[in-house]
């Protein structure tokens, strides 16, 4: 495999056989995303259970990923779904009050009056059903239609740029997480992550019940846009949830600050996942649209760890294609070079500065290979932040977790391997696996980089020895 964007595939009625499963391991997916929002827990358990039984058919370390719902505020149950036209006015009020005009339906979220003022944008159903809010009451909002739509049962609520004061984790949110931590989920998604207490409060929560899950923070508002720098910081992964994303800021902004947000994330050591709508057609259609490969193109460009297939996998009609689609996509852009930012990756410490010289060498070696060992993997993926241009790079871990956790990580494939007491015996065995897997060859350059020299003795070293 010498593809270095991974990627993630969301599981559901379209993709939910064992034996598919299966199929998509062997089609280059790495993580598989059980959507929270749709999945019911008996459910979610069973599809965990397949990823890793065929994964240990394969001997391949393939993550799953829990998405929590999150706070999202939606829209009642109605007897009936109405027609709206531009200029009706219609209303949205707090459960167990009386409807006060014909078009009206409930919400959710009880401090919806609270939060927005008239002149506020109020969006339904993925931007389906545009509206300008007119009047706030104390138990209701009053909203003028500005494009026609049906208003359904327990439909999704955007308010761009409105900040709300929606807690982190809901009541389901904690059920859900105890199921992925029983289920031993490789990471966990919390949704409308808007500043760095969430993440610290979905990781308290978490690690309360016992889990070792890595948190991927979703950034889905300009909250958590204003607070990037915070939520980058506090949480392990970056995911630009571009479905909500793109509602909640102007759509000709969202290619701007994907690019910034995955900047960013060089910067600061973080891995980040760019999401949704990659290739929305081919929920339909075999093939994607000239602009879906071009966007594709553009995420892989910008050296993204990882990219996310909703809809198109979950219930769309080709998911093996999907799949298919992105691997040539990423693979053709990785060949021509990507953005770079890699360069920026702020040297904050002695052990960076080493990994920054570990890749300097191994890329201006011909032909040499990257060989990283790596407890946590905390070194593996610092080294990976800087993007190094050798598609042989190799991370040898003694846990199974660990290696899980790395699915995610651009550009690395990782192997179990117990350590053995001394540096040179580890390094032996490590080339001795690649060796075998035909990875090396007699005389092959190769560059160790470790912060395990020995039991007794731990520093930050860089080793170049042959195959
Ligand atoms: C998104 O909004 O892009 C996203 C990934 O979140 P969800 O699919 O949970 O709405």
């Amino acid at each position: 495999m010498s593809r270095k964007t991974k990627l993630i595939v969301t599981l559901g009625p379209a993709t939910q056989e064992q034996e598919m499963i299966g199929r998509l391991i062997d089609g280059g997916v790495n993580v598989f995303r059980l959507n929270m929002s749709h999945a019911k827990h008996e459910w979610a358990s069973q599809m965990a259970k397949f990823v890793r039984e065929e994964s240990e058919k394969r001997n391949a370390h393939i993550a799953v990923l829990f998405d929590l719902t999150g706070p999202s505020i939606r829209t009642g149950e109605l007897e009936k779904s109405y027609d709206l036209k531009e200029g009706d006015q219609v209303e949205f009020r707090r459960e167990g009050s009386k409807a006060s005009v014909p078009l009206s339906t409930t919400v959710n979220y009880p401090g919806l009056m609270g939060d927005v003022k008239a002149g506020n944008t109020l969006v339904v159903d993925n931007g389906a059903l545009l509206m300008r809010i007119e009047k706030v009451e104390e138990d209701r909002v009053i909203c003028h239609v500005l494009t026609p739509g049906t208003m359904g049962s327990r439909r999704h609520i955007n308010l761009p740029g409105v900040r709300l004061n929606l807690p982190a984790l809901t009541e389901k949110d904690h059920k859900d997480l105890a199921l992925a931590v029983e289920c031993g989920a490789d990471f966990i998604a919390g949704s409308f992550v808007r500043d760095a207490a969430h993440v610290n409060e979905l990781r308290h929560a978490m690690e309360g019940l016992g889990g070792e899950s890595q948190i991927v923070a979703k950034i889905e508002d300009q909250e958590a846009v204003r607070n990037i720098d915070s939520i980058i910081r506090t949480a392990d992964v970056i995911m630009i949830a571009r479905g909500d994303l793109g509602i909640e800021v102007d759509f000709e902004d969202l290619p701007i600050l994907q690019r910034r947000i995955v900047k960013r994330c060089h910067e600061l050591g973080k891995r980040v996942i760019v999401a949704t709508q990659l290739l929305e057609s081919m929920i339909t259609n075999p093939t994607p649209t000239r602009a879906e490969v071009t966007d594709v193109m553009n995420a892989a460009y910008e050296e993204a760890d990882c990219l996310m297939l909703s809809g198109e996998t979950s219930v769309g009609r080709y998911p093996e294609r999907c799949v298919e689609a992105l691997v040539r996509i990423a693979s053709r852009i990785e060949r021509s070079g990507g953005h770079g930012f890699g360069q920026n990756v702020i040297l904050s410490d002695e052990r960076q500065k080493t990994a920054r010289a570990a890749v300097t060498l191994v890329d201006s070696l011909p032909d040499a290979r990257l060989v990283v060992l790596t407890r946590r993997g905390i070194l593996a993926n610092q080294i990976a932040m800087m993007r190094p241009r050798t598609s042989a790079f190799y991370a040898f871990t003694p846990k199974e977790a660990v290696c899980r956790q790395l699915s995610l990580t651009r550009g690395i494939r990782a192997f179990r391997m117990p350590y053995a007491a001394n540096i040179e015996e580890t390094v032996e065995r490590a080339t001795e696996h690649l060796r075998n897997l035909d990875l090396v060859r007699t005389g092959t350059p190769i560059v160790v980089v470790s912060d395990i020299l020995s039991d007794h003795f731990a520093a930050n070293s860089i080793l170049l020895h042959h195959g």
